[in-house]
């Protein structure tokens, strides 16, 4: 069996994630590019905390299964045009975490109020337009909304995070979700303050350094 260590960093962040309350059942899809048009990713039809090794699927960019048993995820279309507008990611991760799928249901941007998140994310976190699950349209909203950023939310269905591997993706996802979980509480107690222009400013110009300009911008 081809790339078992990246089959396990697939199979160890549905577990995280479970335990951390990101995302549970058989909801969610991960994936990683593991050669130019080779991509590994999580079956459908399977309790994603369960998964085995085995159960990821090594698939092409036409959808077709190199290598396993089972059907590649619903949103294998959008993981796949995600890394076409994205030379510079390795992993992507789509989950349904609760406070960041509020925002996704009021359609309203995750601002980066709160420090960290810009440095993760290179900027806000927008909302993608809907469309339904496993659709191109859905992929292309995606795309649009992510533009050169690591994260965007999913109208009324939960989000994308991305990164150079699994484990950068999954960061970027415990970040967002916290910032969205401060800002829905601050919203709820008052009227929430914004960062300064400049501290935002700094921290986009970090992201980028930190990507070492892979991302374009
Ligand atoms: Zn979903």
């Amino acid at each position: 069996m081809r790339y078992l260590t990246e089959r396990e960093q697939i199979v160890t962040v549905f577990k995280l994630m479970e335990e951390r309350n990101l995302n549970y059942g058989y909801s969610g899809n991960v994936s990683v590019k593991v050669s130019e048009g080779e991509y590994l990713i999580s079956p459908s039809g399977v309790r994603k905390a369960s998964m085995k090794p085995e159960d990821v699927l090594l698939v092409n960019e036409r959808g077709e299964v190199l290598e396993g048993v089972g059907r590649p995820s619903v949103e294998l279309p959008l993981h796949i045009a995600v890394y076409k507008s994205r030379p510079d990611l390795g992993a992507i991760i789509h989950a349904h975490p609760i406070y960041a799928t509020v925002l996704g249901v009021l359609r309203e941007d995750l601002e980066p109020v709160v420090e960290e998140l810009a440095i993760y994310v290179g900027g806000k976190v927008k909302v993608a337009d809907y469309a339904i699950f496993g659709s191109q349209e859905l992929a292309d909203n995606v795309v649009r909304a992510l533009g050169d950023r690591s994260a965007v939310i999913m109208a009324n269905h939960g989000v994308l995070t991305c990164g150079r591997d699994v484990m950068e993706a999954f960061d970027v996802l415990v970040c967002v979700e916290r910032a969205a979980q401060i800002y829905v509480l601050a919203r709820a107690a008052g009227v929430p303050n914004k960062l300064p222009r400049e501290t935002i400013e700094a921290e986009v110009a970090l992201y980028r350094l930190r990507r070492g300009g892979g991302a374009r911008g």
